[in-house]
């Protein structure tokens, strides 16, 4: 089946989406983007994507192009186009072509260039990595100062991922001034005693759409959540390890610089919370 893709209002076939080569997202990375996850044909956590795109917009002086109304009509129609059952919707705003190469951000005349499409994944919330878990590394935070935007400037995440694995592990984490930022597409935390350790809020990190989940059903489920900056140290002399985002929900970590985080098996924790979250999100799913 050719997949069906969104561009600028249409529904197209995905060879005939043509997007100009004077597009500010092309050129200059001039855009921002969303990932939401598809469970069961169903939307998951659609309101904070929504509400995060709206911000990522904002911050960069760039118009929502639609109403929530209007994107989830537009994520609806392309899950329904392309019979996806499990997978995700890919989001994409750019500042559109202004017909030339400038730094300049050109007028409000120049309409934004909005992108979607699916990718099927069957059986992502069974992933078999959840039992095993995930080995990192960790590499030094170089990125820009505004990683709560979510730009599509994703040059040194994807060579982190390129670092992980010429290491022959799984992902790496972000490390600076001497702590954990975030790991290079999701949130980290750790687990010691009673308490989740994860960063605090700011423009350091990306703010997860699922860390604010699983961080509030960890509290209705009396856990212990401590919002501070954590070492490399602290995560290998940890119980648990783990991270989140909106396509890998809750997934332990296990090693972390060669060092065994706990037994170096999954732990108890992050079991409970992929469970609660993929629990939960089911049923509030769109
Ligand atoms: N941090 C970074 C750098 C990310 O790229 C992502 C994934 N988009 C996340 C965190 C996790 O965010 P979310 O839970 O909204 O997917």
């Amino acid at each position: 089946m050719t997949r069906t893709v969104y561009l600028n209002g249409d529904y197209l076939p995905e060879t005939e989406a043509k997007v100009s080569v004077f597009d500010r997202g092309f050129l200059m990375a001039d855009g921002v983007y969303e990932v939401t996850s598809v469970l069961g044909g169903k939307l998951i956590d659609f309101g904070g994507h929504c509400a995060r795109l709206a911000r990522s917009l904002s911050e960069l002086e760039m118009q929502n192009p639609h109403s929530d109304a209007e994107w989830l009509a537009i994520h609806r129609e392309l899950v329904a186009r392309n019979e996806i059952t499990d997978g995700m919707v890919y989001l994409q705003v750019t500042r559109g072509n202004p017909g030339d190469r400038d730094f300049a951000f050109p007028g409000p005349d120049v309409a934004p260039t909005v992108v979607l499409f699916t990718q099927s994944k069957p059986g992502m919330a069974e992933s078999p990595q959840a039992a095993i878990g995930l080995k990192v590394i960790s590499i030094p935070d170089i990125r820009w100062g505004r990683r709560d935007i979510k730009t599509v400037q994703l040059l040194y995440p994807s060579m982190g991922k390129m670092m992980a694995k010429k290491a022959g592990v799984d992902d790496a984490w972000f490390v600076e001034d001497g702590a954990v930022t975030e790991g290079t597409s999701n949130n980290a935390y750790i687990v010691k005693g009673n308490r989740i350790i994860t960063r605090q809020l700011s423009s350091d990190i990306l703010h997860g759409i699922t860390r604010a989940a699983v961080l509030r059903f960890a509290a209705e489920a009396q856990m212990v959540v401590e919002e501070r900056p954590f070492t490399i140290d602290e995560a290998q002399a940890a119980d648990e390890a783990f991270i989140t985002s909106a396509s890998a929900f809750v997934m332990p970590v296990v090693q972390v610089d060669g060092g065994d985080v706990g037994n170096g098996k999954p732990g108890p924790v992050a079991t409970r919370l992929r469970e609660i979250y993929l629990d939960e999100m089911r049923k509030a799913a769109l």
